[in-house]
């Protein structure tokens, strides 16, 4: 495992950093490590050269007393990507010659901070770029923000009559507001709150596709699927707006397949059967204008550019063109119109545009502590036993039974201590020569070209797990939930040899908070190279791509809240090439436990009693006692993390 950097004579440099941790594979442009081994940004690759040193965005946020973890935004990163999906489909459809044109929505869901989707709406202004929601609260934001009469506000998820009269004000205000069909009985009743109110909707109707998605999400698709009408039902649905006088209001035809297909082949299957299902409506007299071929353009997490469920096998480009040249084909052949195309991408929009920063607060070695083992003539059979053999180790040895003794002696002397036959000082003796022993087992195989199975998972035994200022389960909840890759890299000291290896453990009370899977050199491994740092300097990890899901799915797991929050862009004129835009605090102490039901402010009250009693009763000073008053409350209206300023 990762065994060329610790050969000695080799020069360290930042090919090897990044042949290790494989920033260009996963960064989408944007990401890269600058030659003074700090990891730098890439606003705008496609406009400019501007680089961002992220130490100096730390650097800066440490002088505004901000702390960490901190999410940071890059406004220009999510601009560009709105740029990139829609100038991709624009230069496509030119050079297919298709009749249509692309008019894209982002699902909020993906991301709903207010700061997020304002900067998508005015990125994609030139574009008519629009918005879906999938629920309630989404559709009472997206009509305050999708003002832009020629952009599609597309509307999925199940409705219920509020939802439908929302729609029908957001017609009246002069928006494309669509609304697309689920279930059967959402077009009943839309039918009816509309002749109600004399308002006419725009209709689309969500396709239960044949197609399968594959990776995690592939429930979307199918008969089973959740969402959707099956041929009958769509048969049943045009009927019956054709009965009802409205069957100019279908326009839409819909799918989504699933998020983050790894596959370029369930996209190309999808493309072509909804392709034909809105030809055989178009001939039968409807004249649909739109076909929505959901989200699921996936995200390269590992670098890997394979089906992997943390990779895709495509290319955007790839992906356009299929969608662009898979629905003229049809369209082609059926004569029909070319569809104007909509698509509903969240993910690749959003995930390269924010990163979390946190601070490595602590090292937890196995062998950390380690306790005098000097011989003394009382010393059991056991401990004499493993002393032994920890000062008779040599080169000549077989190392593999070194390690199954060792192994044994321990075993051993973990049941002697619970028969009562050896003591804790013992038995803390024989566990600090055991982790010597191991420690040499360890060196023993380092350049050895067979190492048996036992001792490759000492590598990971033996490595250190670093203690990280963050919750997993706020932050990055995919990593634990489903086992999503998620790229982690040291800011700083890249240029430099790592010299250690480890996972991550966060400070939640729970043994789910931690990152065990990293991509390093390409593949899967469960520890991560650290280079050296000194422990009295904080040191950061970067936790990138958490723009989609990860920042608005994280929960109140040991009621941590959300973080503080940087939103940073680009400016050639700057010295650093940047500036801090807004700082948005992240949640206080006092937040989340009211979003619990509990009320802190009676809670200081009762606190301040009992100190006050104390008072009286003379066992608390006066003024130590209004100090102690002060600190509950200043610690209520902290910030939830670890402070790590004192
Ligand atoms: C979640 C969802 C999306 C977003 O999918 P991505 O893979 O993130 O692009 C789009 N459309 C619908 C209907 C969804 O449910």
């Amino acid at each position: 495992m990762n065994q060329e950097h610790d050969k000695p004579e080799e020069q360290w440099t930042i090919a090897d950093a990044e042949r290790v941790y494989g920033v260009s594979s996963w960064g989408g442009g944007y990401f890269e490590i600058g030659e003074n081994g700090n990891v730098h940004v890439i606003p705008e690759p496609r406009l400019n050269d501007v680089r961002i040193d992220m130490k100096a965005v730390i650097d800066e946020i440490r002088e505004e007393n901000i702390q960490f973890p901190v999410v940071v935004r890059f406004h220009d990163v999510l601009r560009s990507q709105v740029v990139t999906l829609n100038e991709t489909f624009a230069e496509v459809i030119k050079e297919a010659s298709y009749q249509g044109n692309y008019r894209g929505v982002y699902p909020i869901k993906v991301n709903q901070m207010r700061e997020v989707v304002e900067e998508i709406v005015d990125a994609g202004k030139p574009y008519h770029y629009g918005l879906e929601a999938g629920s309630k609260p989404e559709l009472l934001a997206v009509l305050a923000y999708n003002t832009n009469e020629d952009a599609l506000t597309i509307l999925n998820g199940y409705k219920d009559e509020e939802f439908l009269k929302l729609a029908l004000l957001g017609r009246k205000l002069g928006r494309k507001v669509v609304v697309v069909i689920e279930k059967f009985s959402e077009l009943i009743m839309l039918i009816k709150v509309s002749k109600k109110l004399g308002i006419s909707p725009i209709i689309g109707l969500r396709a239960k596709m044949q197609s399968k998605g594959q990776g995690r999400w592939q429930g979307s698709s199918g008969e089973r699927a959740k969402f959707g009408l099956s041929v009958s039902e769509i048969i049943k649905s045009s009927r019956l707006l054709e009965k009802e006088g409205m069957a100019d209001t279908l326009k839409l035809l819909h799918f989504h397949i699933g998020s983050q297909l790894p596959e370029i082949r369930a996209i190309k299957d999808a493309v072509n059967e909804s392709a034909r299902i809105y030809a055989e409506l178009v001939k039968m007299g409807f004249a649909l204008e739109y076909v929505d071929v959901g989200g699921g353009l996936g995200i390269d997490y590992d670098g890997s550019q394979s089906t992997a469920d943390s990779s895709r096998n495509y290319s955007v480009k790839e992906y356009v063109a299929d969608v662009v040249y898979g629905l003229r084909e049809v369209c082609d052949l059926e004569g029909v119109p070319h569809p104007h195309i909509v698509t509903e991408s969240g993910r690749a929009i959003t995930a390269h545009h924010s990163c979390v920063i946190t601070e490595v607060v602590g090292e937890i070695k196995p062998d950390g502590a380690q306790v005098d083992t000097t011989a003394s003539e009382k010393d059991h059979i056991l401990l004499k036993n493993i002393r032994d053999l920890s000062e008779n180790l040599n080169g000549e040895l077989n190392f593999q039974e070194v390690y199954n003794d060792a192994t044994q002696y321990k075993e051993q002397a973990s049941a002697a201590f619970k028969l009562r036959v050896i003591g804790l000082e013992e038995l803390g003796k024989i566990e600090t020569l055991y982790w010597q022993i191991m420690r040499k087992v360890q060196h023993f195989y380092r350049n050895a070209s067979f190492v048996p199975e036992e001792v490759q998972s000492l590598d990971f035994s033996l490595s250190s797990q670093y203690l990280c200022n963050f919750s997993i389960f706020q932050s990055a909840v995919d990593s634990w939930a489903i086992d999503q890759i998620l790229p982690v890299v040291p800011i700083t000291n890249l240029h430099t040899r790592p010299v250690n290896n480890g996972s991550l453990v966060d400070i939640t009370c729970d043994s789910d908070g931690k990152i065990d899977k990293f991509v390093i050199e390409q593949a899967i491994d469960n520890v991560i190279p650290m280079p050296d740092y000194s422990a009295d300097e904080p040191f950061y990890l970067g936790l990138f791509l958490t723009g989609a899901y990860q920042d608005v799915m994280g929960d109140m797991h040991n009621l941590f809240g959300r973080l503080n929050e940087v939103h940073i862009f680009s400016y050639d004129d700057d010295p650093q090439d940047f500036y801090i835009e807004e700082f948005v605090k992240g949640s206080s102490v006092e937040h989340v436990l009211s979003v619990m039901q509990y009320h802190p402010s009676s809670m200081a009250i009762d606190i301040k009693k009992q100190i006050d009693k104390e008072v009286s009763a003379g066992n608390i000073k006066p003024r130590e006692g209004v100090k102690w008053t002060d600190f509950y409350e200043q610690c209520l209206a902290g910030y939830t993390y670890l402070n790590t300023d004192d």
